[in-house]
């Protein structure tokens, strides 16, 4: 028998009464580490009924409060830093230096929501009239969801509930079915801080799950983090439900490297950047584009990326994993094939790589392509997988316009010595997010993650200042004080004076 992942349901982990399981597996081996219920409707209900039920005495605990349960909790995190990268480490794969760097950055979110109570903080204009002031109030929303992607399993759920319970609501995480294991965990640590025990529910499942929340009248908010097209889907069927709903979605980020750059710094950093978790990141880079000279740098790219082999998680020779999945692998391969057969020059090749002590594994070894051009579905797709396409222009300008016509904005970077080119690509440039000398420009949790274009649907993103106003709503307040009680009968003006 297998365990079983609890659902966390009215501050109680229960087993689902569903019959319907899936396996939870380890990536390099197959072996199944626990079952994953895809919860009933009536779990759905319950989960969404209690966080409702609680929010009415939650948003009354005074910020301060809720703030120290907050640092008492990112306290915990810490503690359990290795045991909760262990446990992500097994279900996703990763090798145990980046599991840990996965939660390290949910952690930060943590940290930062401790400060929630100057984050709330609203505006006041004295005197906006004679003897009247204007200030404003932000208050928390209710319920709000939290649907979550496998390839970060603490960060991800760590930027959305922190930030949500601390704001006063309350939360309903559906954490990816294919490694539900690390947000039990979070959950249970979440709890062991004293919180109240109803103010985070995890309930497991996929898209019926998901549709249930999506249209359910009592959600007010839907933080969504994975693929452009299931984004796509929530963001329709969430507004069309007139709930706030905030969509961080998929990627193809290009690394500028221009002739001037540091060869090392650059072949090093795009070694990391592109195949690193197995290039499972919605910052990886998979397409370099070398300006002018920079294209006779190809052969050392290739000498170092043929140097990463992938590995166990707890190997520390190991670049990086297997894929998440047979299903993850074999998109890979088919993708990687269909670059052959388009005509692109498959420079290295990690189709066939096996690991000799475990073949089981969903293997694939570095993989790059020069000669790519956009016409191409290895450039048009976001292939999620440790591949490399190398694109060749002659200008900086043509760069930013190859990058500007990709759909995605997720991230980019330049590598250069020259801060006037970086400055003009900083300016130009139609991304989000922009790293200059820098591979993958994630913010850190005082600012927020900035995906443009389709892989952002919404307004306001992810953790930071702008999650603080996702999750609360304004309330402007007009007010005046009498200092007697003389009324001059009816006064019908609209306008303050
Ligand atoms: P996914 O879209 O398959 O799944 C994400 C979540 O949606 C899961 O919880 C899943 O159960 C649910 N889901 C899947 N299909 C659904 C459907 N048809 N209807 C409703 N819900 C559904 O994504 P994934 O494969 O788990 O994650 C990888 C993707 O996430 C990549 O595209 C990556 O770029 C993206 N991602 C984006 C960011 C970002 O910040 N922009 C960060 C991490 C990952």
């Amino acid at each position: 028998m297998h365990t079983k992942v609890p659902n966390l349901i009215n501050g109680e982990f229960c087993e689902s009464r569903t019959e319907n399981y899936l396996d939870v597996t380890n990536p390099a081996t197959q072996g199944i580490l626990a079952r994953v219920p895809m919860s009933t409707t009536d779990e759905v209900q319950a989960a969404v009924q209690s966080a409702k039920a609680r929010f009415a005495t939650w948003k009354e605990v005074p910020a301060p409060e809720r703030a120290r349960l907050m640092l008492r909790y990112q306290h915990l995190l810490k503690e359990h830093h290795d045991e909760l990268a262990e446990i992500l480490s097994q279900e996703t794969g990763k090798t145990f230096a980046d599991a840990k760097g996965d939660v390290w950055r949910g952690i930060e979110v943590a940290e930062h929501a401790c400060g929630i109570a100057t984050l709330m903080m609203g505006e006041t204009v004295e005197n906006v009239a004679r003897d009247i002031d204007t200030y404003s109030l932000t208050q928390p929303l209710g319920v709000c969801v939290g649907i979550t992607p496998f390839n970060f399993p603490a960060m991800i759920p760590l930027w959305m509930f922190p930030l949500a319970i601390a704001c006063g609501n309350t939360f309903v995480l559906k954490p990816s079915e294919q490694d539900p294991m690390t947000p039990t965990r979070l959950a249970e640590l979440f709890l062991e801080a004293g919180f109240p025990k109803d103010v985070l529910q995890v309930v497991h499942g996929g898209k019926e799950q998901v549709d249930q929340l999506l249209t359910h009248p009592d959600v007010r908010a839907i933080s969504f983090v994975g693929s452009a097209h299931v984004g796509q889907h929530i963001y329709r069927t969430g507004t069309d439900h007139l709930k706030r709903v905030q969509c961080m979605t998929g990627a193809k980020n290009h690394m500028v490297v221009m002739p001037d750059a540091n060869k090392q710094q650059v072949i090093s950093h795009l070694t990391g950047a592109s195949v690193g978790a197995a290039g499972q990141r919605c910052m990886a880079i998979s397409v370099g584009v070398l300006v002018g000279e920079a294209g006779e740098w190809i052969d050392d790219i290739k000498a170092n990326l043929e140097q990463v082999k992938p590995g166990l998680w707890n190997d520390e020779a190991a670049g990086f994993g297997p894929l998440i999945s047979p299903a993850a692998k074999e998109r890979v391969l088919e993708l990687i094939q269909s670059g052959k057969d388009q005509g692109a020059q498959c420079l290295l090749d990690g189709s066939s790589y096996t690991h000799t002590d475990y073949p089981e594994g969903n293997w694939v070894g570095p993989t790059l392509f020069g000669n790519v051009t956009p016409d191409m579905r290895v450039y048009q797709e976001e292939i999620f997988g440790p591949v490399l396409l190398l694109v060749q222009v002659d200008t900086l300008e043509a760069a930013i316009e190859l990058i500007n016509n990709n759909p995605f904005g997720n991230g980019t970077s330049i590598f250069t010595a020259s801060g006037g080119a970086a400055r003009y690509f900083q300016h130009h440039i139609e991304v989000g997010q922009v790293g200059i000398n820098v591979p993958i420009p994630v913010p850190l949790p005082f600012f927020s993650f900035t995906g443009w274009k389709n892989s952002f649907y919404g307004d306001q993103h992810a953790y930071g200042k702008q999650a603080v106003r996702f999750y609360t709503e304004t309330k402007t307040i007009t007010a005046r004080w009498f200092d007697n009680d003389a009324v001059s009968g009816p006064n019908m003006t609209i306008q303050l004076k």
